[in-house]
């Protein structure tokens, strides 16, 4: 496995690859790295000769109050990690490789950007669609892997290469959850004891929706007063939307087309996002 943190260097690594035609796969990531990541890569390794891994915490993603200068970073970890999954290149750029001097052209996603996490963090998704096609364009890759843990990211980044004619297929990979459902996260580490266990409120509810959902409830007001009876325990609610799984807009009732509860929810001062896709059958 090879760790470089250029772009020049990115370019080198792969010209082999890419004159023996080889398929290169594409996950990017902010680092601190789980299961869920790993997930990624091992989709990557089943469908590519060479697994590509980003590993950068975005700046431009991040609003004023958020938590850019705390979150976690283990790069050691997150090498290893990626050695033992059999990765072949560990692509870390420093901010400077990414957003030279006088960067100062943005990618603007539309209306997929908008509601859900898009209208409680402004600019979140002009930023992760910049990064995504700077990183695009970097690595060339043939696919690129995406979890469906961020729904809306899925939908904002597939949206946008099919606009901008990027060549690139976009896999979305299911949501990784650990033993009791908590959906895996980089930010659970910032969860006292106490949290984790409040925590569990957001996949219990989710999942109590969605069985009521297999079990015949398609009326969304009544599925939504599902998930957030459980919901009653975290700190803050910030949003739980049913919403059309293609226009993200508010799922129409009964539902008839494959939509997705989504949840924001803050537990002590974390907040955390997961959701669950509702497929109804025709
Ligand atoms: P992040 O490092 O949090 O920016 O995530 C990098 C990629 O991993 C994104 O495509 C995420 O959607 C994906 N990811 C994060 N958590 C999970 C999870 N629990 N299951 C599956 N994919 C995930």
């Amino acid at each position: 496995m090879q760790t470089i943190t250029t772009v020049a260097e990115v370019h080198h690594a792969l010209a082999e690859a890419r004159r023996a035609d080889k398929r290169v796969g594409f996950v990017p990531t902010m680092g601190y790295l789980h299961d869920g990541h790993l997930a990624l890569i091992e989709a990557s390794r089943a469908q590519c000769a060479v697994t590509v891994v980003s590993i950068f915490v975005n700046p431009t993603q991040f609003g004023p109050n958020e938590d850019l200068s705390t979150y976690p970073r283990d790069f050691q970890r997150d090498e290893k990690l990626c050695r033992d999954a059999g990765v072949a290149i560990v692509f870390a750029p420093g901010a400077k490789e990414v957003y030279p001097a006088q960067f100062e052209t943005f990618i603007e996603p539309g209306e997929l950007a908008k509601p859900l996490c898009g209208a409680f963090r402004p600019g979140h998704f002009r930023g992760v669609a910049t990064v995504v096609s700077k990183l695009f364009n970097m690595v060339q890759p043939d696919v690129a892997f995406f979890g469906q843990k961020d729904f809306q990211q899925c939908a904002v980044v597939r949206r946008m290469a099919i606009d901008l004619n990027m060549p690139i297929e976009i896999v979305t990979v299911p949501t990784v959850r650990e033993a009791d459902r908590l959906a895996m996260s980089s930010r659970n580490r910032y969860l006292s004891e106490e949290d984790r266990g409040r925590a569990l409120a957001i996949s219990r509810g989710l999942f109590a929706a969605a069985e009521e959902f297999r079990l015949g409830e398609r009326n969304v007001d009544k599925l939504i007063a599902i998930a957030k009876r459980h919901l009653e325990t975290v700190d803050r609610l910030q949003y739980l939307e049913l919403v059309d799984g293609d226009t993200l807009k508010p799922a129409a009732s009964p539902l008839r087309r494959p939509a997705a509860l989504c949840v924001a929810a803050y537990v002590g001062s974390t907040r955390l996002i997961d959701n669950v896709i509702l497929q109804p059958t025709p």
